[in-house]
């Protein structure tokens, strides 16, 4: 490890966001990660000890450093992210993508945007999920469906 100087060490390497502190690229991709993850596991904003033991970063250093620059708060069983300027965004795309999906489903079709045809995607244009993609992603079920299994795995 004698060259990790030359190579650059991700806790050297420092980012400024506007209104957040000086952060490392590990601290910022940590409080992302752990971000999407709260919500995904269904308790947006706290980011548990068995999260952080599951991935398989060094998560230790990452987090005193979220810590001391007050964006994460140590509470049982994990922290509580403060600095949730992010997670308000996340969990408000989420928040308007899953109702403008459901008001899809409930109309039982998807409205194609039209004029895509170059790039090869078709697009809902009231919930933006893709109805024909030319990458052979997943695609919306039939009948204002959410998204299909993707093909591809
Ligand atoms: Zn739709």
């Amino acid at each position: 490890m004698a060259d990790a100087d030359a190579l650059g060490d991700d806790h050297t390497t420092f980012i400024r966001f506007e209104g957040m502190p000086a952060l490392s690229h590990a601290a910022v991709q940590l409080h992302t990660a752990g971000i999407v993850n709260s919500i995904q596991d269904g308790h947006p904003g706290f980011v548990s000890d068995g999260y952080l033991n599951a991935i398989a970063a060094e998560t230790t250093t990452t987090v005193l450093e979220l810590e001391a620059a007050g964006m994460w708060e140590r509470r049982d069983g994990g922290y509580l992210v403060v600095a949730d300027d992010m997670l308000k965004v996340t969990i408000d795309f989420n928040e308007k993508t899953d109702r403008l999906e459901a008001e899809c489903a409930q109309r039982g079709e998807h409205l194609p945007s039209d004029g895509d045809d170059e790039s090869g995607w078709v697009t809902c244009s009231h919930c933006t999920i893709p109805l024909k993609r030319p990458d052979g992603g997943p695609v919306a079920l039939p009948g204002g469906g959410p998204l299909g299994p993707d093909p591809r795995q």
